[in-house]
């Protein structure tokens, strides 16, 4: 079996200009424009390019940015009074606090200074905890396993009553996509560094997500034949082939793996840009959430 490709960059794209076009209609109609404010705390590269590609996003949609930038050194009360006044400014719909923030700060207390009605990136403990309590519902859901979920939906696969396995536990991908796959009435096993026969767990999935950041972990023998497989991982590998010396690598070994699954994401290419198509779409639900409160 040769996997079919989800094309995540496709998908997200068709995301982003139904999220462009939502934009376009509410100014039509006289509505706010949505806007989104990022904060970014410190000088990490990595997260000044995931802010960048943010409001670069957002401005393709229409949508307004607001880009904070602070000092690594900021205090924990100077940061929550930034957020307090975000969350008072009516043109800001959206709060982005670009994790993980520097040593010393209490991420946990940042998080939960976003109001709950502008918390875009689901993380809010309230939302969270709404998400893992029966018949609550989050105003919001993380981004990325959100754009898993969505994947999953234009795959059109089955999720009621099949086996679902993911591999990884944390708080801002394994455990929320576990919760969101419980509960559209999957079974789901959740996988983490001491799980033991891993591969055989694996290979119980109809459909198996992948979010270790362990590169090419997931080999073709531990993939049932038919499972759709989503690989949330990005890693780095030397590649001295490539001008930058490296390459990126999923948690899957896709050459093997797609001879076994049935449908299969490619890293980069796969969920990665859900994850933006998710915020832009979670800035303007946060904006129409605004319009009912009027
Ligand atoms: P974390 O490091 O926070 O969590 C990794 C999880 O994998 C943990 O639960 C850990 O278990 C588990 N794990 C690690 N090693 C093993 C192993 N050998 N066997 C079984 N389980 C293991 O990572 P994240 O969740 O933040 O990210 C996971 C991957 O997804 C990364 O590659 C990251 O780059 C990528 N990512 C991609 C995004 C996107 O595409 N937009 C967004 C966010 C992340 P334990 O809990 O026991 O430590």
């Amino acid at each position: 079996m040769t996997a079919k490709l989800i094309d995540g960059t496709a998908i997200a794209e068709q995301v982003r200009d139904d999220v462009a076009k939502d934009v376009s209609a509410r100014i039509e109609k006289g509505l706010s424009r949505p806007g989104l404010a990022t904060v970014l705390v410190g000088e990490n590269p990595a997260s000044q390019v995931y802010v960048r590609m943010k409001q670069k996003a957002c401005e393709k949609a229409g949508i307004r940015s607001f880009g904070h930038v602070v000092p690594a050194d900021i205090s924990q009360a100077d940061l929550e009074k930034l957020v307090a006044e975000l969350n008072a400014n009516p043109e800001v719909n959206g709060i982005l606090v670009q994790l993980p923030l520097p040593k010393g700060l209490d991420e946990e207390r940042v998080l939960s200074t976003i109001s709950i009605e502008k918390d875009v990136d689901g993380f809010h403990p309230i939302n969270i905890g709404r998400l893992a309590q029966k018949g609550r519902k989050p105003l919001f859901v993380p981004c990325t396993p959100d754009g898993v979920i969505y994947l999953l939906g234009q795959v059109g696969v089955e999720l009621e009553g099949c086996n679902a396995v993911v591999l990884g536990r944390s708080n801002i991908v394994g455990m929320p996509v576990a919760l969101l796959l419980v509960e559209r009435n999957a079974t789901v096993t959740i996988c983490h560094s001491r799980t033991r026969d891993l591969a055989d767990v694996c290979r119980s999935a109809d459909v198996l997500v992948a979010a270790v950041g362990r590169p090419e972990m997931v080999r073709g023998d531990w993939v049932k034949p038919g499972a759709v497989v989503i690989d949330v991982g990005v890693n780095r590998v030397d590649d001295p082939s490539k001008e930058k010396g490296y390459k990126l690598v999923g948690d899957v070994a896709f050459d093997e793996v797609k001879e076994v699954a049935s449908h299969l994401t490619p890293v980069p290419g796969g969920v990665g840009p859900m994850t933006i198509a998710m915020l832009l779409r979670n800035t303007v639900r946060a904006a129409q959430h605004a319009d009912a409160k009027l």
